[in-house]
């Protein structure tokens, strides 16, 4: 399959990883639009957050496991963060590989634009 995170994941495209466990995956953003920007997918290809069924939502659990983990590890639980998950055309999703953004290290405003 072409799929950019899959690639990520199986190591044939390198990134900085930053957590990793059986279901999922996270490495710093290429383009980061925070202090700390890190990027969270599972192991298993689910193409956008419109995928997520009663069989693969496990992962999903996997990934919210992990949040508090990354943001502790990362230093940015104690002032907080925002975790975002961008689905579809209109949600901005630019990579067809579920995904969510932890980003910290500043303030972020709302409502998003
Ligand atoms: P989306 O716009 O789909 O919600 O988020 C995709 C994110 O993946 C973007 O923030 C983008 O900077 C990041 N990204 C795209 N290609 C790469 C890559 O090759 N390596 C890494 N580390 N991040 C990437
Ligand atoms: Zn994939």
């Amino acid at each position: 399959m072409d799929c950019l995170f899959c690639k990520i994941i199986a190591g044939e495209i390198p990134s900085t990883k930053v957590y990793e466990d059986e279901m999922v995956y996270a490495f710093r953003d290429i383009a980061p639009t925070a202090p700390e920007h890190v990027v969270i997918v599972p192991k298993k290809h689910i193409t956008s957050a419109n995928d997520i069924t009663e069989e693969n939502i496990k992962y999903v659990t996997a990934i919210w496991a992990a949040v508090p983990k990354i943001a502790k590890d990362l230093g940015i639980a104690e002032n907080g963060y925002r975790v975002v998950n961008n689905c579809g055309k209109d949600g901005g999703q630019t990579v067809g590989h579920l995904h969510f953004h932890l980003m910290g290290g500043r303030e972020f405003g709302w409502p998003a634009g």
